[in-house]
């Protein structure tokens, strides 16, 4: 490895807020892991008025919070571009769109590179037999051209690649392409049973074990660092003395869906679980009970909705003590070169 290699875990506070905000839930593709259930998160496209109305609720609760634009696939959204443009006007410290790399209704011929800090680009594979077999026929092809249009355009990208059994053997040959494509940074993430894979009885199979992660994820992620990216990948398991938090409790995060539920945790999301809901355009607190009461749970294991989720992930020894703990899902590393 690269002796310049720098690896920091990135902790959550209350003062870096992150506003996850889905305009729609409609999409071309079907992924075979997209976490997106229309049963609880509604099949409606938020009206621009709305969206500037919702936009002004988290402007003004967490002022430079982060905002992620997304769908369903949110280049479907006519009016994407105001959306973009309107955010830019608000309190927002940085705003995101992640895309499948359609990028319909020509926006990048509607926004400006200064108007929009990353195009958020989703490919599951470094060719196109392993990520269209996840993603649908096509759909490399797709990704790679939008991704240097994007690029060409002057716009800085960033890549999203969900880690599976399917793709895990890709993963390192990432490398090379992220250097062609000229994006900066990597982002890992971790199938979840969530969406279409809670529903699919072979997904259960397609999880890493803790074995397979720790031993492929971070040195595939140190080798597409060396190409100058900035690497980010979910810590999911914790070491024997690392210390436990919950994002629910200490962090400050919003999953906004079309419905108007907003929670705080994305593994909640299969659930009327949301501690917080949009309702008549005003943030208002659930009822008891929801996430935030999970929240409040120390159990030995750590996340307590992994437990009850997917407590496969999970191993005990003979005297039923956790053999580790798992992490928040939000609890990421991240590695790239010193300069
Ligand atoms: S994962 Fe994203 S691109 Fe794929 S079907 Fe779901 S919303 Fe669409
Ligand atoms: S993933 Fe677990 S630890 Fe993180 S916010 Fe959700 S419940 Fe808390």
């Amino acid at each position: 490895m690269d002796a310049r290699m720098q690896k920091r875990t990135v902790a959550f506070s209350r003062d870096c807020s992150n506003v996850f905000f889905h305009l729609l839930t409609a999409c071309n593709l079907a992924c075979r892991h997209c976490y997106i259930n229309v049963a609880q998160h509604g099949e409606n496209t938020l009206d621009i008025d709305t969206i500037r109305r919702w936009l002004d609720i988290f402007a003004e609760r967490a002022p430079s919070a982060n905002l992620i634009l997304l769908g369903g696939e949110p280049t479907l959204h006519p009016e994407l571009a105001d959306v973009i443009r309107y955010a830019g006007k608000r309190a927002f410290g940085s705003v995101t769109v992640d895309t499948n790399g359609f990028l319909f209704h020509d926006i990048l011929e509607r926004v400006d590179p200064g108007e929009i800090d990353f195009f958020s680009f989703s490919l599951d594979g470094a060719t196109a037999a392993t990520n269209d077999a996840i993603r649908g026929r096509g759909t490399y092809e797709r990704c790679i051209a939008g991704m240097r249009r994007a690029a060409a355009k002057g716009f800085a990208t960033s890549l999203i690649y969900t880690v599976s059994r399917l793709n895990l053997h890709e993963l390192e040959s990432m490398a090379a392409l992220v250097k062609d494509l000229g994006i900066t940074r990597f982002f890992i993430q971790v199938i979840g049973l969530r969406g279409a894979s809670a529903e699919d009885a072979h997904a259960r199979q397609l999880q890493l074990s803790r074995r397979e992660w720790l031993d492929t994820v971070p040195a595939a992620a140190a080798r597409i660092a060396e190409q100058g990216v900035i690497v980010t990948y979910p810590k999911v398991f914790l070491n024997a003395g690392e210390l436990f938090e919950c994002a629910g409790r200490v962090a400050d995060n919003y999953f906004v869906f079309p419905n108007g539920r907003v929670y705080r945790c994305p593994l909640c999301e299969d659930y009327p679980l949301n501690a917080l809901a949009i309702e008549n355009n005003r943030l208002v607190e659930m009822p008891p009970i929801n996430e935030s009461h999970l929240f409040a749970l120390d159990i030995p294991e750590g996340c307590v909705i992994n437990r009850l989720v997917q407590p496969q992930n999970l191993a005990y020894d003979a005297a039923g003590v956790p053999d580790y703990r798992i992490a928040c899902c939000m609890l990421k590393e991240e590695i790239f070169v010193r300069q």
